[in-house]
């Protein structure tokens, strides 16, 4: 914030100029431009220039001549108040005794107030300090709007980062429980309108108790990091959703899927982890870190319920883990599967 206001002074005749800027600085205004002609003026304001002006320079108030010759001070007025970063200007007009008629001319091109020629310093004064304090109280709203909406943006940022953040898994980075369930929901309902399959692949790490006794903690959350990260992977579609279920349990939502189809991303994913060749000697599925997985599709009907689905997935893996683990079991949503007479 500037301590001591700029005001441009705008007259054709020297004498008054001098007189104003005299005035000005005997009471402290010592920041004084002049200009005598009205082009000069607009040149001085930087009308037509397209530069951001510096806070430090601009214009405070401006005290304008009527009567100029070239361009008078009403026509320079109308200019001055279409510039957008000038609008807030206060003017003051400077008129004769005998010239009032131009006054309402002046008023309606944006002119705040006017004095008469002669000018009295005291008169001058009262008027010019209170276009300041007008101007000066303009600045400060527009100077807290700005902050706020600074604030509103920064704001509104922070709350979609942490929409963003709430709803993923701290560790992995995937989608969490949270969002898995209200995405269900949503694809049910979708796949119902559409008569489209919507299948699921529920995951769990093999022995994976052994693998963080023996290997500790720390390893366990890389090893579930570097597993989730291998499953996200394999799913290519922008609808295909991957979620951390459980501690080391994961589900993947797929949409516009068959059983078979989910069947082959599910082989796809088990082949990807155990690919990664995670050493896990503590394992009686494999020398590596690998994962059982179970797979369930419907066409989902008013009759089902997306719990069912996961119920499917879920006793699906369980008959995985049952049959040996490191592998993908299809289940049925019965009596779902039976009726379509499509189960493998
Ligand atoms: P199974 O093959 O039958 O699935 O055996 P498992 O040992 O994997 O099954 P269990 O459910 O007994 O063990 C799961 C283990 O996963 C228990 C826990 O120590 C570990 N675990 C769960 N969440 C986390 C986690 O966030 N970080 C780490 N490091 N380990 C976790
Ligand atoms: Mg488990
Ligand atoms: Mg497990």
């Amino acid at each position: 914030m500037k301590t001591i206001p700029n005001i441009l002074a705008v007259d054709d005749s020297r004498l008054a100029l001098t007189a104003l800027k005299d005035t000005f600085t005997q009471q402290g205004l010592t920041s004084v431009s002049t200009a005598h002609s009205a082009a000069e003026a607009l040149t001085i304001l930087g009308v037509g220039k397209t530069v951001a002006v510096k806070e430090d320079e601009e214009f405070d108030l401006i005290i304008l001549d009527i009567v100029m010759p070239d361009m008078d001070g009403i026509k320079a007025c109308k200019i001055i108040k279409n510039v957008d970063r000038l609008k807030d200007v206060p003017i003051i007009i400077v008129t004769s005794r005998t010239d009032y008629d131009s006054l309402a001319e002046a008023f309606q091109a944006g002119a705040m107030d006017y004095i008469t020629k002669p000018i009295h310093a005291v008169e001058l004064m009262a008027r010019v300090h209170s276009a300041l304090a007008l101007k000066a109280e303009v600045d400060r709203r527009k100077a807290r709007e700005q902050q706020l909406i600074e604030m509103t943006s920064r704001l509104s940022e922070a709350n979609q980062e942490l929409k963003r953040l709430s709803s993923l898994d701290g560790l992995t980075g995937v989608a969490n429980r949270r969002l898995f369930d209200v995405t269900l929901e949503q694809e049910w309902r979708r796949s119902m309108r559409q008569k489209r399959s919507l299948a699921l692949v529920m995951m769990d790490i093999d022995f994976f108790k052994l693998y963080n006794d023996h290997y500790g903690h720390q390893a366990g959350d890389e090893c579930l990091k570097q597993v989730s990260a291998a499953i996200q992977k394999c799913l290519r579609r922008p609808a295909d959703l991957l979620a951390r279920y459980g501690g080391e349990e994961f589900v993947a939502l797929l949409p516009d899927t068959d059983l078979p189809g989910a069947f082959t991303l599910a082989e796809y994913a088990r082949r990807g982890i155990e690919r990664l060749a995670l050493a896990h000697s503590f394992s009686k599925a494999a020398p590596v870190v690998t994962v059982s997985l179970g797979v369930a599709a419907i066409i989902p009907e008013n009759r089902f319920k997306p719990a069912q689905l996961l119920g499917a997935a879920d006793q699906a893996l369980y008959r995985a883990k049952e049959e040996g683990r490191n592998r993908a079991v299809t289940g049925a949503v019965e009596p779902y599967l039976s009726e379509k007479g499509d189960r493998q």
